[in-house]
């Protein structure tokens, strides 16, 4: 049985939440976080261990797991930042506070003394940044799982049924550089990957987006560039622009005297899955126990990795907040309850289904 008689206690969980995020648990830096859980988890119903990837692996039951609820650990702040949560006037701010520790800290909230069933609750690491969903794709290969649910802290007023995907490719020119004025007329990498830029701005075919969000290069005014590189990103819920997006890259070009190398640097697959599946309408019949809107809509998250795997995925939001990615991160605190009410609903509607 899911339902628990013991209560959801938001300020429990928001205890949680907030030791969580004052660790540090950028991309690639997890290791303290996963501790943190395994020791939380001690004294839990249910089995543990890392698996390979450096995921914390949560089973209630036997494989085959009926549902795999994936809640990510890392969040998008690298060491330099400032760790803390402050609570004022109803928020909880701090970085990490909402993407995603307190969705990480809903799901020891319903799950620790839940009886489920074949559930798996797994921690993924690798899912902000440059990360290429590593955790996510591991936990889907190894357990197979039926169905997945990837929990957010952010964005309870929606499931996420589709699945935004993205590319994302350094571009670099390098040329032979020399002086302004004596060696005029030489390629300048700068010139070249600013036109490349402006062209792959300009032309962005839908239903594709496209951002250059770094650029660098050059060493002074008056020396002609001998290097220069883009970070650029494109998005789409369909995965078949995105390919037809990489293909093309092979056939960019810069002007004689400069080379041109693109490096694919992270891809995370588009998906969706149709309102009419069982697993979206399990959710909404929850959230409607709850009071949280019937609205669907896309984002990106571990529920990318599911897709591409074949397995039906929507990911949920946890809470009420803003600020996403910036230091002054918030969720509203009075959200929480909701948030850990609505995990619970939804883990009754699927784990308790007639087989
Ligand atoms: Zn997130």
């Amino acid at each position: 049985m899911v339902r628990s008689i013991v209560s959801l206690d938001p300020e429990a969980i928001a205890a949680d939440a907030i030791a969580l995020a004052e660790l540090n648990g950028g991309t690639g830096h997890e290791q303290v976080r996963i501790d943190w859980l395994g020791r939380r988890l001690a004294d839990a119903a249910g089995s543990r261990h890392v698996d390979d990837a450096g995921n914390l692996v949560w089973t209630f039951g036997p494989a085959p797991y009926r549902l795999a609820v994936l809640a990510h650990v890392d969040d998008v702040f690298g060491e330099a930042t400032e760790r803390g949560v402050t609570e004022r006037d109803g928020w909880l701010c701090g970085p990490g506070i909402g993407d995603n520790a307190i969705a990480v800290a809903t799901a020891v909230a319903v799950c620790e003394h839940a009886r489920p069933g074949p559930l798996a609750v797994v921690f993924t690491v690798g899912e902000e940044g440059l990360g290429g969903l590593r955790g996510a794709h591991h936990a889907c290969r190894e357990l197979a799982p039926e169905a997945v649910l990837a929990l957010e802290g952010h964005g309870s007023d929606r499931v996420f049924t589709d699945a935004v995907g993205s590319l994302r490719v350094r571009f670099t020119v390098t040329g032979p550089g020399g002086h302004s004025w004596w060696d005029r007329g030489r390629p300048s990498a700068v010139h070249a990957l600013v036109s490349l830029l402006h062209a792959m701005t300009a032309t962005a075919p839908a239903p594709l987006s496209v951002n250059v969000g770094l650029i660098d290069g050059g060493t002074g005014v008056n020396a002609i560039a001998g290097q220069a590189s883009a970070a650029v990103e494109w998005r789409a819920t369909d995965q078949t622009a995105l390919d037809r997006q990489e293909a093309a890259l092979a056939d960019l070009t810069v002007s004689p005297g400069l080379e041109l190398r693109a490096e694919r640097l992270d891809r995370r697959p588009a998906g969706s899955v149709p309102v009419s599946h069982p697993l979206v309408a399990a959710v909404l019949r929850a959230r409607r126990k709850v009071g949280l809107p019937e609205v669907t809509g896309d984002g990106s998250t571990d529920a990318n990795a599911a897709l591409a795997a074949g397995i039906p995925a929507v990911a949920l939001g946890c809470c009420e907040g803003e600020n996403m990615h910036a230091p002054n991160e918030r969720i509203r605190a009075d959200s929480i309850g909701t948030g850990a009410g609505q995990l619970r609903a939804v883990l009754a509607e699927i784990m308790e289904r007639n087989p």
